[in-house]
C-alpha cells in the first residue's frame, strides 16, 4: 500500500470546546489544591482518554455520591446535575465544586423561569443522557406543576399529554443534531402554534460549529473518522451527519483498535473530533494511517472559536 497517497482533510473547528476545557481544568485545579483523591460525579466529560488521564492524577469517578466519605469535595460534571443531586450532596456533607458548562446552566435557568411562569416544558433530548437528567431534574417532581416532558423524535410530539391551548414552551439538550432538532421544533410549532421558544438556540456554539465543519467537507470524502467516545452525544451526531449524507463515518477513540483494512480503496479521508475529544487522539489517528500509507494532510478552513469560560472559585 506504500505507493498510495491518502489525502487527509482535518475539519475546523474540531475537538475540545470551552465547556470541556473548563471542566477538565476544574478537576486538575481541585487536585492541585486539595490533593488526591477528588471525587467526580459521573464522567466529567464523555471521553475515555480524558477520564483515564484524570484517574491517574487521582480523580475518582462515582455514580452514587452516597459512597463518598463525608467532608470530601465532589465535582459535578460538565453535563450538569439535578436539584436532587445537589440536595443529596448537602445531606451527605460533601463540598460541591460545579463544573457544569455555563451553556448548560443557561438551559437550567430557562427551565426555572418557565416553570415559575407556569409553562408546560417540552425537553428535546436523549433519554438517559446525564445532561437531560440534570435539566429535567431542575423541577422537583412533587412540585405543584411539575410539567416537563422529554421527547426524542417527531413521533413523540403527538403523544405529548398537553392541551394545545395551555402555556407550552420547549428547551433542548445542547449537543443535538441541529437539523433533526429543527424538524422536531417544526412539529411542535404545528401542534402548539403559540409555543414559547428560547431567545437563542439551546444547541451550543460548539455543537453547531462542529456539525457545520463536517457538512462543509463531506462532498470530497470517501470516509470520515470522528474521534470521540461511544457515549459522547456530540461525537455521535457528527458521525450521523456523515452517514445521513451517504458518507461512511467511523467513531474511534482507541487507536489500538484501528483497522487498516478500512483504508482499502479510500483516497480522501476526513477527520473531525467531538467536543470532548483531545487533539492528541487526532494526531494518534494520523500516525496510525501513516503506518499504512503516505499521506497528504490539509486543514480545512472553518470558523475560529474564541470562547473561554471563567473557572469557578475552587
Ligand atoms: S458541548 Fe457545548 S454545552 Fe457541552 S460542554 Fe461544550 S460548550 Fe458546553
Amino acid at each position: 500500500m506504500r505507493e498510495k497517497i491518502i489525502n487527509i482533510s482535518l475539519a475546523n473547528p474540531r475537538g475540545f470546546c470551552a465547556g470541556v476545557e473548563r471542566a477538565i481544568l476544574i478537576v486538575e485545579e481541585a487536585l492541585k489544591k486539595y490533593g488526591a483523591p477528588i471525587y467526580v460525579r459521573n464522567e466529567v466529560v464523555h471521553n475515555s482518554y480524558v477520564i483515564n488521564n484524570l484517574k491517574q492524577k487521582g480523580a475518582i469517578f462515582v455514580n452514587n455520591i452516597e459512597k463518598i466519605p463525608p467532608g470530601s469535595h465532589i465535582i459535578f460534571s460538565a453535563h450538569g446535575v439535578s436539584k436532587a443531586i445537589r440536595v443529596s450532596a448537602d445531606k451527605f456533607n460533601l463540598i460541591p465544586i460545579d463544573a457544569t458548562c455555563p451553556l448548560v446552566t443557561k438551559v437550567h435557568n430557562e427551565v426555572h423561569r418557565l416553570h415559575s411562569d407556569n409553562y408546560h416544558i417540552v425537553m428535546i433530548g436523549h433519554k438517559g443522557h446525564p445532561e437531560v437528567e440534570g435539566t429535567m431534574g431542575q423541577i422537583e417532581k412533587n412540585s405543584p406543576m411539575a410539567s416537563i416532558h422529554l421527547i426524542e423524535s417527531i413521533d413523540d410530539v403527538k403523544n405529548l399529554p398537553i392541551i394545545s391551548t395551555e402555556k407550552v414552551s420547549y428547551v433542548s439538550q445542547t449537543t443535538l443534531s441541529v437539523d433533526d432538532t429543527s424538524k422536531i421544533i417544526d412539529a411542535l410549532k404545528l401542534k402548539f402554534p403559540d409555543i414559547k421558544e428560547p431567545k437563542s438556540s439551546d444547541i451550543c456554539y460548539a455543537t453547531q460549529n462542529r456539525q457545520d465543519a463536517v457538512k462543509a467537507m463531506l462532498a470530497h470524502q470517501d470516509l470520515i473518522f470522528v474521534v470521540g467516545s461511544i457515549n459522547s452525544s456530540n461525537s455521535n451526531r457528527l458521525a450521523e451527519i456523515a452517514n445521513q449524507h451517504k458518507v461512511k463515518a467511523i467513531l474511534i477513540d482507541d487507536m489500538s483498535l484501528f483497522d487498516p483494512s478500512i483504508l482499502n480503496n479510500k483516497k480522501n479521508i476526513g477527520i473531525t473530533a467531538g467536543a470532548s475529544a483531545p487533539e492528541i487522539l487526532v494526531q494518534q489517528l494520523i500516525s496510525e494511517i501513516k503506518k499504512f500509507s503516505n499521506i497528504h494532510l490539509s486543514e480545512i478552513n472553518g470558523i475560529e472559536e474564541n470562547v473561554i469560560f471563567k473557572l469557578p472559585v475552587i
